[in-house]
């Protein structure tokens, strides 16, 4: 019943339920309806709102034997806001609500702990104070301070009687001081005014912003929970605490958490004390512990989930006061999966769905070469895991700034020269934000960052819980570290390094070192294996990989795929010994020059694909002829220019050849090449080039055909295909290659084409009498459905449109279903509907994206491809598409 009491009011309700009203304290919540009615009148109470409230209060007091407000013995009660998902901005819970002048000393002669009850009350006026009436925090944490050192006393915990007394009547002081208004004596006015502040931060700018921003309407509203108190705050056989069921890290059996002995609610997050590792509550409180494992178990059970709850001790006797699903890391939820299904407490299908498959990628990262001797210069919390090296930034903003220029500066290397963008990569590894701890404020900087590093803070920092979200490696706590923002330098042992330097971190085992550690790539642990393997079994979908080099292939299969379903062609032209033979290819004037040229290439096409072969064995391989616009082969315009106008002066022996040259380039010039001579028109205007090409696949074929007796898998695709004739020459010119090298069409080879333009996706009927397959190019067709130059848009305004809400996420990231999905999908539909078992595949960088993955599912497709490292996450996604499938259609 989340939508009516939200998220923490029906699960307190829920766990009221399974556990037994003794072990939750008993309460009752105010519903979203409320809330929605308060909004509509203007921010007045509904009427009947305070006679219902009258009456839950009546049961509540009758349940538990106490009053609100009775002088001798009160009721207290906590007031807790919850929505339907928990978010930033809504009040914040107030405690010990129902206390006064008069309950106070009730309280105090109940319990016989004086101190207790003055505890108690102080910290309700400072609640009530700051989170009811916004009286600032910084207030009473000063007055805090003051009685500490006047008292010579160093911790709360060590304030007597005498001192808390004082130390309220100083906030009641502070309370009329800032408001003008004595502090409200009477339990049903302070509830009044709570209920009412709930509501009115549902109005509030934070919370008003952030449900702009995440399209979350304001009619859900919020509840507001009112729940009797209980005291972990009443000696040391009492305490409160938070445990996860599993380790929060690992997902390792055995829960994990914190406790604090003798403290109430916010103590233990906040951070004022040392907490004190939950095992360690076996010892200080047994009877509790043994009942919170005992819990634990039951609440996982119930939910089919890993928790994370908050409990209470009160004398000895535990009560739980919160559970919900537990936000982890990948690899703990990896764990958690895996063990659920051995423990029998999920099917294999529950299991999988327990999983965020997006974020396995974080088990991808990459790690410290294990084979090589690193200086450590520290070593902190293991927070995120995943190593990271790069350039050390201080504030949110210079990562921000310094990644946003190292893109830039990418983006002025073409995108097929594989070799510039690897050299680009070793110079320039991003940057490492290092900070004593970190503040909502420096997120950005978190997206920016390769790490984060910081002096201050555990495993429950706000830098380790972010980092986990986004799948950051990041170091916490490392405080050996002196890190001296004014001076921007880090001081650790006698060195000092400074803005800029380099520095890597280990977020598995927590080292810092400022080596120049070499990165490797990540292995797969045998928990991850299982869920790949069940994913394999339960998927419908094929997974591919995207590879180009044998390297790749090999990656890819290590990662599982199950062939490659796109391999470009241009990067083996690109490479240092084959750029000055394709030059001259291009410049050749003589037809014989030409074939002279290819010729030269060929051997070396031949090679590249017999490795590719050689990688995959059997499975199959799509190999894209080549797609770029011939002048990517060559030299920029501007340069060759200057370069006549140096030799016209010099008068160098090479003037003519430059002059040649720049008319070449002048000629292939085009004004915007992306939507130019380009894929098969290439093939039709200059046929040579794809002739070499199937030449080179089909002589390629037969050696590795000849050497291992095992023919491989080809399918020969063409790019770019507008019109159904294209395709029909284009499939001609293959036919006849090929044969010529002796492969028989359907036999040794298929040809088919990538569904990558608009009108392809609407007349894909007609072409798909001339296809084996199809495979739907999603970068292009999103760039030329949207009118969207990838580059230009990534650069220029996508942060806009982001910020803007105009799109949730990037269209070149996650397909944009209802324009470029449904062109896919008519495509699908079209081609289908000539040759109803047209293969079909998809090998845009949507193959890899989980949500992408959904939508392709339930489009029919036979197979994704994507780059060699998400396919993992493919598998997984794949298999949890073909789970909910089914399960929707019972
Ligand atoms: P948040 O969403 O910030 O965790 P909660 O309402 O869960 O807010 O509560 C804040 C703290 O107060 C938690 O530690 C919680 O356990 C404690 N708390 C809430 N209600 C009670 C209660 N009735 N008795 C004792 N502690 C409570
Ligand atoms: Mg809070
Ligand atoms: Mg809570």
């Amino acid at each position: 019943m989340r939508d009516l009491l939200g998220g923490k009011g029906a699960n307190v309700a829920e766990m009221t339920r399974i556990l037994g009203p003794e072990r939750v304290p008993a309460g009752f919540t105010i519903t979203t309806e409320a809330c929605v009615a308060y909004m509509a009148a203007g921010g007045e109470e509904p009427s009947g709102l305070e006679e219902e409230i009258a009456e839950a209060l009546a049961r509540l007091e009758e349940l538990s034997g106490k009053r609100l407000g009775d002088p001798e013995d009160p009721l207290l009660v906590s007031v807790r806001s919850g929505a339907r998902e928990s978010m930033p901005g809504m009040l914040d819970t107030v405690l010990n609500l129902g206390l006064n002048d008069r309950s106070v000393r009730g309280l105090a002669g109940r319990t016989s702990t004086e101190r207790f009850a003055w505890d108690s009350y102080r910290r309700f006026v400072q609640m009530f104070a700051n989170v009811v009436r916004g009286v600032p925090g910084a207030r009473f944490e000063r007055e805090i301070a003051e009685i500490k050192n006047a008292r010579g006393v160093r911790s709360d915990t060590e304030l007597d009687v005498g001192a808390l007394r004082e130390l309220t009547g100083r906030f009641t002081r502070l309370f009329g001081e800032e408001t003008g208004e004595d502090f409200p004596q009477e339990p049903r006015e302070q509830l009044r005014q709570a209920v009412r502040a709930v509501f009115d931060s549902w109005l509030g700018e934070r919370a008003v912003a952030y449900r702009r921003i995440n399209r979350i309407p304001d009619e859900w509203g919020t509840a507001v929970n009112v729940q009797q108190m209980v005291f972990g705050n009443k000696g040391e056989s009492s305490g409160s605490g938070v445990a996860f069921s599993r380790d929060e890290l690992t997902g390792a059996p055995g829960p994990s958490g914190d406790f604090l002995p003798n403290a109430q609610g916010e103590d233990v997050v906040s951070g004022v004390r040392n907490t004190r590792d939950i095992s360690e509550l076996a010892g200080a409180m047994p009877e509790a512990h043994r009942e919170l494992m005992k819990i634990l178990k039951t609440l996982e059970r119930h939910y089919g989930d890993m928790q994370d709850v908050e409990f209470t001790v009160e004398d000895g006797r535990l009560y739980m006061l919160q559970t919900r699903n537990a936000k982890r890391p990948a690899q703990a939820a990896v764990r958690f999966a895996v063990d659920a299904v051995a423990e029998k407490l999920l099917s294999r299908e529950q299991a999988l769905l327990t999983i965020d498959a997006g974020g396995l990628e974080a088990l991808l990262h990459r790690t410290f070469d294990p084979g090589l001797a690193y200086a450590p210069l520290t070593r902190g919390v293991g927070a995120s895991p995943g190593a990271a090296k790069g350039f050390i930034v201080f504030t949110a903003a210079e990562a921000i700034v310094a990644e946003e220029r190292r893109r830039e500066a990418r983006r002025g290397i073409r995108r097929t020269d594989h070799e510039a963008l690897a050299r680009f990569d070793a110079e320039n590894p991003g940057v490492v934000l290092v900070r004593p701890f970190t503040e909502a404020d420096d997120v950005g900087g978190f997206h920016a960052a390769r790490g984060i590093l910081t002096s201050e803070g555990g495993k429950a920092s706000h830098a380790a819980l972010v980092a986990r979200g986004m799948g950051r490696p990041c170091v916490c706590g490392a405080s050996e570290l002196e890190i001296d923002l004014e001076a921007r330098v880090v001081r650790c042992g006698g060195e000092e390094l400074a803005a800029g330097e380099l520095i890597a971190i280990d977020g598995s085992s927590g080292d810092v070192t400022r080596d120049d550690v070499a990165l490797v790539e990540p292995r797969i642990t045998p928990e991850f294996e299982a869920v790949l393997s069940w994913s394999d079994e339960l998927r419908t979908l094929g997974v591919r990989a995207n590879a180009d080099t044998p390297r790749d292939a090999q990656r890819a299969r290590d990662f599982g795929a199950e062939g490659i379903g796109l391999c470009r062609t241009e990067h083996m032209f690109l490479a240092a010994d084959r750029q000055p033979k394709m030059r001259a290819m291009i410049l050749a004037e003589a037809d014989e020059d030409r074939r002279a040229a290819l010729a030269a290439l060929l051997p070396l096409q031949r090679e590249d694909f017999e490795g590719l072969f050689a990688a995959m064995e059997e499975r199959p391989v799509t190999i894209r002829l080549l797609d770029p616009p011939l002048h990517e082969f060559l030299p920029a315009r501007l340069e060759v220019q200057h370069e006549v106008e140096r030799a016209r002066v010099e008068q160098s022996d090479d003037l003519a050849e430059l002059e040649r040259l720049l008319e070449r380039v002048s000629a292939l010039e085009e004004t915007n090449p992306m939507l130019g001579t380009r894929g098969c028109r290439l093939g039709i205007l200059q046929p040579e080039i794809y002739e070499m090409q199937v030449s080179a696949i089909a002589q390629a074929v037969r050696a590795v055909r000849e050497r291992t007796g095992e023919p491989p898998l080809v399918e020969i695709m063409i790019p770019l295909v507008d019109y159904e004739q294209e395709l029909d020459i284009m499939r001609a010119l293959v036919v006849r290659v090929a044969g010529a090298e002796g492969l028989e069409e359907g036999e040794d080879y298929t040809v088919g084409t990538m569904i990558e333009l608009p009108r392809a996706c609407c007349v894909a009927d007609r072409i798909a009498h001339h296809a084996d397959f199809f495979s739907f190019g999603t970068n292009d067709l999103t760039q030329t459905a949207l009118g969207f130059s990838r580059d230009d848009v990534e650069g220029k305004f996508l942060a806009a449109y982001l910020e803007r809400k105009i799109v949730g996420r990037s269209p070149f990231e996650t397909i944009d279903e209802p324009g470029v999905g449904q062109l896919l999908r008519m495509g699908a539909w079209l081609g289908r509907k000539t040759k109803p078992n047209l293969k079909l595949g998809i090998c845009g960088e949507h193959g890899g994206d989980p949500e992408s993955i959904e939508f392709f599912q339930h489009s029919g497709l036979n197979y994704v491809s994507c780059s060699p490292f998400r396919v993992p996450v493919a598998r997984v996604a794949a298999a949890q598409s073909a789970v909910r499938a089914a399960g929707s259609a019972l």
